[in-house]
């Protein structure tokens, strides 16, 4: 990973460059934004920039034996904290139970959700977390000498995810650390992780993406067209992540419409039946599936907003062809009143079925608002 990978962020970029540049490099530094906001991406690229050997004004070299390292992510000088779940062998593994498959998994992409890494190592619903015997590990690696780089350098992804024992011998460390040592915590969340922790370490705020900085890295990363691009980053809202799963799952969205047209024919009818056999339909796809219809259906509540607002307007309204015809006589249903809160319910489904909650009762849930909000 390098910086010049990332579509976006040129200041925060500027002045990790910089930390280096004038060797003032803190020790602990916890950087958080908002998820998909690129923040793994970012640590990523500064620990490999801070460990090469040839580094340039702008980027990390690619070639040095640091480098090369780094990009296989086997650099002995790198080490890694991250979630992980109980399994058949051990009932509190640590991080380096699972580094081969995070390894893979992050070399495919630096930019994924918790969710999407437990599904990866096919955990089903389990919790991940960074166990109390992790903080063994920790002080067992920061003890080493560095082996090659001037610096060993710790990635802890999710530290909100940390048992309270581990944080704390981690805030001893970070304390009292040992020499050449780099902690780089990478947090969605820190109002989560243990305030004095958080205390000790240099905050570095990250911001979403722009839509132009995800339309960017959609069309080099799927070679889409830019109208489609721009309008799945109308509905990402600065989540890079989301933007890949829209388009990953783009030809979903007959689908998807068909399944909010029934929600909404059925709502309007006052059907309750119906949306009892709609919300078992839905509860019955994937995690990924229902995340999908959801950020849809927000997208399409959206531009029937914009359709209803101002008729004039329509070159503001991006729909299909299909997504058009319904949207003709739809979209009176659609407006001040009601936006906010149906908005507010789609979303409430969203994170719950992110928390994995009970499909059936969020879908219900969800069905039953959406008949009383409609019409
Ligand atoms: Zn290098």
């Amino acid at each position: 990973m390098d910086f010049s990978h990332i579509p976006g962020h040129k200041e925060t970029i500027d002045h990790l460059i910089r930390s280096v540049k004038e060797g003032r490099v803190s020790h602990a530094q916890l950087l958080t934004g908002p998820e998909g906001c690129g923040s793994l991406a970012l640590a990523l690229a500064y620990a490999k920039y801070v460990s090469c050997e040839n580094r340039s004004e702008t980027d990390s070299c690619g070639t040095c034996k640091s480098c090369v390292k780094y990009e296989k992510m086997i650099h002995p000088d790198l080490h890694f904290v991250f979630p992980v779940t109980k399994n058949k062998k051990e009932s509190e593994p640590v991080s380096d139970s699972y580094i081969e498959e995070w390894r893979e998994f992050v070399k495919c992409s630096p930019y994924f959700t918790i969710n999407n890494w437990l599904d990866s190592i096919e955990v089903g619903n389990a919790q991940g977390l960074i166990f109390a015997s992790e903080a063994g590990e920790i002080i067992k690696k920061l003890n080493l000498k560095s082996f090659e780089s001037d610096f060993k350098i710790m990635v802890i992804w999710l530290p909100e995810k940390m048992h309270l024992a581990t944080a704390n011998k981690l805030l001893k460390l970070i304390e009292e650390p040992p020499e050449k040592t780099l902690f780089l915590l990478v947090s969605d969340e820190p109002d989560k992780v243990i305030p004095t922790l958080v205390s000790r370490c240099q905050l570095i705020r990250i911001p979403v993406f722009t839509d132009s900085e995800i339309d960017a890295y959609l069309i080099k990363t799927y070679n889409c067209s830019k109208e489609k691009a721009q309008e799945i980053s109308k509905v990402a809202n600065g989540n890079i992540i989301r933007a890949s799963e829209l388009h990953e799952h783009e030809d979903s969205s007959l689908q998807n419409l068909e399944k909010f047209k029934k929600l909404m024919r059925f709502a309007w009818k006052r059907d309750i039946i119906s949306v009892i056999s709609w919300s078992e339909e839905i509860a019955g796809t994937g995690r990924e599936a229902q995340k999908n219809f959801i950020s849809y259906s927000l997208r399409l509540l959206r531009e029937n907003l914009m359709l209803s607002l101002d008729q004039l307007k329509n070159d503001l309204v991006f729909l299909s062809g299909e997504e058009a015809s319904f949207s003709k006589n739809f979209h009176p249903f659609i407006n001040q009143e009601n936006i906010g809160q149906l908005t507010d319910e789609f979303n409430i489904a969203y994170s719950h079925v992110e928390a994995n909650g009970n499909a059936k009762i969020i879908f219900l849930d969800l069905g039953l608002k959406v008949t009383k909000l409609i019409r």
